[in-house]
């Protein structure tokens, strides 16, 4: 080994691997994925990572919720206040800023519509945003306008409450549409379900506000 070539892309990797962080306390070198510094046990700010890997996850959207609780309450344990009371004002604040970027992964992570559109955004297919906020499949926004005309056309609470009924359901098919999009790298595929999830979930909200309505309007 000792004889390798060294080239500068071989030197840039090198020094790369080893662009470990200087820990703020002890300036000692530490994992910039570690929570704490080895040497000195000071907590390390939050790393640029994205939600899977803070969480230890892989980064797919199959995520068991119970998995995912699991590991959030374990870094929130290590990031519980209590344990930073006596630690100086930095170490303290740092805590704050570690438990606030396990917070965003977690409730990022914990909800399917948000884990979606999370993984699609990371994989370079985003579904908000600049380039896409068009709906490109004529199908797909054909079938919310006639749901949001049912909607609006439901004069009683039965009436709402079916087409919500139907909406959770179509939620839950959309949810399984995913999983399978991903499972397989389909990546369109899984934009059009994730878009599809959004509005049932909006449409969703929007039939729980009529129901709302109708009630406080008695029998409409
Ligand atoms: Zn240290």
């Amino acid at each position: 080994m000792n004889d390798m070539p060294r080239t500068p892309a071989a030197d840039a990797a090198a020094a790369q691997a080893a662009a470990l962080a200087a820990c703020w306390s002890c300036r000692g070198p530490v994992d910039p994925a570690s929570l704490f510094c080895a040497t000195c046990k000071a907590v390390q700010p939050p790393a640029p990572l994205d939600h899977f890997t803070r969480l230890g996850l892989p980064r797919a959207f199959d995520v068991k919720v119970p998995v995912l609780e699991q590991l959030y309450f374990g870094f929130q344990r290590q990031l519980h206040p209590d344990r930073f009371a006596g630690a100086a004002p930095k170490a303290r604040q740092i805590s704050q800023s570690q438990a606030v970027a396990f917070n965003e992964a977690y409730e990022t992570l914990k909800d399917p519509l948000a884990r979606a559109t999370y993984l699609l955004k990371i994989s370079g297919v985003p579904i908000e945003g600049e380039g896409a906020h068009t709906i490109h499949d004529a199908g797909l926004l054909d079938e919310q306008m006639e749901r949001r005309e049912a909607l609006f056309e439901a004069t009683d609470i039965p009436a709402v409450e079916a087409l919500a009924a139907a909406a959770r359901a179509d939620a839950k098919a959309a949810t399984a549409a995913i999983a399978a999009a991903f499972a397989r790298g389909d990546l369109a595929a899984a934009r059009i379900e994730t878009l599809r999830l959004k509005y049932l979930v909006k449409l969703g909200e929007e039939a729980r506000g009529r129901r709302a309505r109708l009630a406080q309007g008695g029998t409409a």
